[in-house]
């Protein structure tokens, strides 16, 4: 995600409510839940982060990203009726090629309803918030970062699996998000998906997941979910409060993020995105190499996997 250059114009001011902001225990037991929900397991989530950040940081064009990839396909072919890998290439603003893969794993992939659950899996490529040149210049290992996203929607994948979802949803790993460094080599592979979707695949609406296993969690509104995509915003928070996690999911609209949900946006696919926007003190530990396994959380990833799944078997 980028903090700079809203990509849209904001149609609606933030809608301010006084939510509330504490931050404790985000893995304490959760309250009422659909029947068919199987649980979630954080512990399982974070062995997944675990997994990828082994492979070395998932910049396009490196051994890890291309580990990554076979991996991710591997997992969602035991699991998914129909995966679909999807290749392209960009070139960037200093004339590189990238090799670029969406990958999709379509479950009830015959029903019109249908939902995206989507997350970034490459790793920005330098570590541009360090203050010593020479570590700035090396890629983040992206546990948070890529990592906690890819992980929350592979174990739903599991989870998909194992008790079939009343709608149909597709877990779309997006790639080049956060290649850059700026806007123009961003949010790569949710712009090619926005642009490449088929009427027959396109999906009723979406969640973006970045940023989601943080020690410290919280999810408030953003803006440009809140702007374009309020009655969803509302819908997956109020689920959140049903849980028992209205804490660390405010109603309170925070500013707009580039991210990519953006693209979906522009696509008029209603997307929000559930984004962390403090990682480790005074966010410390975003596009550095403090974004490893030891500062995401189970109890976080199970959070947001409880959440997502409840969302999910609850109808959507
Ligand atoms: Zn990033």
């Amino acid at each position: 995600m980028t903090r700079r250059a809203p990509l849209l114009p904001l149609l609606v001011s933030a809608a301010v409510a006084a939510g509330a902001t504490g931050c404790g225990d985000a893995g304490r037991s959760s309250g009422s839940a659909s029947p068919d929900r199987p649980p979630f397991s954080g512990e399982a989530a974070l062995e997944l982060v675990e997994v990828q950040v082994a492979f070395g940081p998932r910049v396009p064009g490196t051994p890890g990203h291309a580990a990554q990839l076979g991996w991710m396909l591997a997992i969602l072919d035991t699991l998914a009726p129909e995966v679909v890998a999807d290749t392209f290439i960009h070139r960037t603003t200093s004339d590189r090629d990238l090799t670029l893969v969406n990958v999709r794993a379509r479950f009830r992939p015959d029903e019109s309803r249908r939902l995206v659950l989507l997350a970034h899996w490459d790793t920005r490529p330098t570590a541009d918030q360090e203050d010593d040149p020479a570590a700035r210049a090396l890629p983040i290992p992206g546990a948070n970062d890529g990592g906690s996203g890819v992980a929350v929607l592979l174990h739903l994948a599991r989870l998909f699996a194992a008790q079939p979802p009343p709608v149909g949803v597709d877990i779309l790993l997006v790639d080049g998000e956060d290649y850059g460094p700026g806007a123009d080599d961003m949010f790569l592979g949710a712009r090619r998906y926005a642009e490449t979707v088929s009427r027959d695949d396109r999906p009723t609406y979406g969640v973006l997941l970045d940023m989601v296993g943080d020690a410290d969690p919280l999810f408030p509104m953003e803006g440009y979910s809140a702007g374009y995509a309020l009655p969803l915003n509302k819908r997956v928070w109020s689920v959140a409060e049903r849980l028992g996690y209205g804490e660390w999911f405010p109603s309170r609209v925070v500013d707009p993020v580039g991210d990519d949900h953006v693209p979906l946006l522009e696509a008029g696919i209603p997307t929000i995105d559930i984004i962390d926007l403090d990682y480790g003190p005074d966010n410390t530990y975003w596009h550095t190499h403090q974004d490893t396994p030891e500062h995401v959380r189970a109890s976080t990833l199970r959070m947001v996997g409880e959440v997502l799944a409840e969302f999910v078997y609850s109808g959507g």
